[in-house]
C-alpha cells in the first residue's frame, strides 16, 4: 500500500472576471511509505492546491485521493488522523507562547502534556529554537521562529505522512539548515512519508528521493533527482538541478520564487 495515491485529480478555480483557473490539472501521483518526495515549482503552479486536496481542506473536482488507502473524500476525519501539514500560513494563538502552542497542537492528537513537554524540549533543541523562547507570546517571535514552531508541532505527533508546503521560505540559512536536517532526522528516525513543496532546488535535490516538477497544475516529471538531471541533458551534459528546473519549465530560479498576481 502506498502512502499517498493520487488519480487524475482535477481542481480548478474561478477567479475575478470569470476566469478559470486550473491549479491541479490531471494530477497522479504515488508517494511510497517512508519515501520522500519533493514538488519543484514556481509560485501559482499548485503546489499548495495539492497539498490542500491531500490534507482534505480543500475537495477536488475530479480523481482519486487515497492516503494509506483510505480515501480522503469519503473519510477526511481518517485521513486527517494520518498526516500532519506545516505550510507558510500556519495559525496560532498568537497571544500564546510557543510552549501553549505546542501542547495545545499535542492535545488534540491525544497527547497529554506530561507526555508532551520533554518531547517538545527534544524538539526545540533539535531544530535550533532557544528554550527560553518557548515562553513568550508567538507574537513576538520572527517568522523564522514561528516557522520552526510550526514544524515542532507536527513532529511532535510522530505523523505517518508529512505534508511540508515550503517549510523553510522565509527562514536565514542558519534555520533553513537547522529545519532541514531535521526533516533528514524525523526521516530516519520515524519513517515518515514526506511530500515536499518547495522552490528551492538545494532542498529538493538533497532531501527528496524523488523530485516532481510542476507547472501550470500538471507534473511534468517525476524521477530520482539524478535521472531527472540526466533526462535533461544536452550533448551529454548532464545539468544541475536549477538548469533542469529551467529547462523543464521555461522560469528562472528567481522568477519562480516571484510572488504571482
Ligand atoms: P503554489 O502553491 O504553487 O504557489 P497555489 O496552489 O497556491 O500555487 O495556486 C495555484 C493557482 O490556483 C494560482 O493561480 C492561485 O491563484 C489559484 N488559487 C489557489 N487557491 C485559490 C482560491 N482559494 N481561490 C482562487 N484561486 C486560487
Ligand atoms: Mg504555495
Amino acid at each position: 500500500m502506498k502512502a499517498l495515491e493520487l488519480k487524475n485529480v482535477d481542481k480548478s478555480f474561478k477567479k475575478r472576471r470569470g476566469e478559470v483557473v486550473r491549479a491541479l490539472d490531471g494530477i497522479s501521483l504515488s508517494v511510497g511509505k517512508g519515501e520522500v518526495v519533493g514538488i519543484l515549482g514556481p509560485n501559482g503552479s499548485g503546489k499548495s492546491t495539492l497539498v490542500r486536496v491531500l490534507s482534505t481542506l480543500v475537495l477536488p473536482d475530479a480523481g482519486e485521493v487515497e492516503v494509506f488507502g483510505v480515501d480522503a473524500v469519503r473519510h477526511p476525519k481518517q485521513v486527517q488522523r494520518m498526516m500532519n501539514r506545516v505550510s507558510v500560513e500556519a495559525s496560532f494563538f498568537k497571544k500564546l507562547s510557543a510552549m501553549e502552542n505546542l501542547l495545545y497542537g499535542s492535545k488534540l492528537y491525544g497527547v497529554t502534556s506530561r507526555e508532551a513537554r520533554p518531547r517538545i524540549g527534544e524538539i526545540l533543541d533539535n531544530i535550533g529554537f532557544d528554550r527560553k523562547r518557548a515562553t513568550e507570546p508567538m507574537e513576538h517571535l520572527s517568522r523564522g521562529m514561528q516557522q520552526k514552531i510550526a514544524l515542532a508541532r507536527a513532529l511532535l505527533t510522530s505523523p505517518v505522512l508529512m505534508l511540508l508546503d515550503e517549510p523553510t521560505t522565509g527562514l536565514d540559512p542558519r534555520s533553513k539548515k537547522d529545519v532541514q536536517a531535521f526533516i533528514r532526522k524525523i526521516r530516519t528516525a520515524h519513517d515518515s512519508s514526506i511530500l515536499l513543496c518547495t522552490h528551492d532546488m538545494g532542498e529538493a535535490e538533497e532531501l527528496c528521493d524523488r523530485v516532481g516538477i510542476m507547472v501550470d497544475g500538471k507534473i511534468l516529471a517525476l524521477e530520482k533527482p539524478d535521472e531527472l538531471k540526466r533526462r535533461y541533458a544536452t550533448n551529454g551534459r548532464v545539468p544541475d538541478l536549477e538548469e533542469t528546473f529551467m529547462a523543464a519549465t521555461g522560469f528562472s530560479v528567481e522568477e519562480a520564487s516571484a510572488e504571482k498576481e
